[in-house]
């Protein structure tokens, strides 16, 4: 299977602008940000393309991906502000890379329902 954007990134074969990484998840600036502030927390792992792989073996990453938004919104003063964490699964949802991802939005006032 070929090679995700995302992995591409991680691995260092396209450029990134990283906001964050450990062993287990890198954080990147989205190229095309939809708020001031747009985030993609990814696990290195490509293996979870979105939300319908996750299983009860799998889903501690979820958790560790929420705590690394959780410290990123922190550190782009979004705490009190309020910001929005989306996860696209499927056509429908716009989803168009497959490789799992978290987006962590803010920085201005957000819309609601989602487009
Ligand atoms: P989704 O549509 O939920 O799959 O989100 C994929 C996101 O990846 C979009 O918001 C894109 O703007 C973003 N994206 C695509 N290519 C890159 C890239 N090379 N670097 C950073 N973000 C990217």
């Amino acid at each position: 299977m070929t090679d995700s954007i995302f992995t591409k990134i991680i691995n260092g074969q396209i450029p990134g602008k990283f906001a964050y990484q450990d062993e287990k998840v890198v954080a990147i600036h989205d190229i095309a940000p939809g708020a001031p502030v747009h985030i993609l927390i990814i696990p290195r792992d490509p293996a979870i393309v979105n939300a319908n792989d996750l299983t009860p073996e799998n889903a501690d990453i979820i958790a560790h991906m929420f705590l690394v938004a959780k410290q990123l919104a922190a550190e782009n003063g979004l705490t009190e502000r309020g910001y929005r964490l989306v996860m696209n699964n499927n056509a429908e949802s716009g989803q168009s890379v497959y490789h799992m991802h978290l987006h962590l939005l803010g920085g201005r006032a957000l819309g609601w329902p989602p487009g």
